[in-house]
């Protein structure tokens, strides 16, 4: 199943990760894992960056991180000017992975570069191009 939940125009018609993006609706984050040296990655990569292997397993990951910094749009991109202004977070995971998202239901003056911080499984319901996303929330 290619990445269906990710909008309805998909220009990755196959994609051995798919599945990140199946877990991902059913609330769990994942990575993945080598089957031949045992390097970690999130997000999912197909290949290992260490070893080259294609033979991964996708592995659950802890939603804990520390924002590494963040920024806040106040002059957004096409189709999110109704949720700005919103805050951007650069967030390292605790069990390594760096991603990218935004903070939902946490104050703005609460914000601080090296907090922890928790990453959220979420679907956006009314929106039908991007259904499934992930969002930040102090810890
Ligand atoms: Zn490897």
């Amino acid at each position: 199943m290619p990445f269906r939940y990710f909008g309805k125009i998909n220009y990755t018609p196959y994609t051995k990760v798919a599945e990140f993006a199946d877990e991902l609706h059913k609330g769990n984050l994942v990575g993945s894992k080598c089957n031949d040296c045992g390097e970690k990655s999130f997000p999912p990569r197909a290949d290992c960056a260490n070893c080259m292997s294609g033979d991964f397993k996708l592995v659950k990951v802890k939603p804990n991180g520390t924002l590494v910094t963040f920024t806040t749009i106040h002059s957004p991109p096409d189709g999110f000017e109704d949720i700005a202004p919103y805050t951007l977070g650069l967030v390292d995971l605790e069990e390594g992975g760096r991603l990218l998202s935004w903070f939902e239901n946490t104050e703005p003056e609460d914000i601080k570069i090296g907090m922890k911080v928790k990453v959220i499984p979420k679907i956006f319901e009314e929106i039908e191009e991007i259904k499934l996303y992930y969002a930040l929330e102090k810890e």
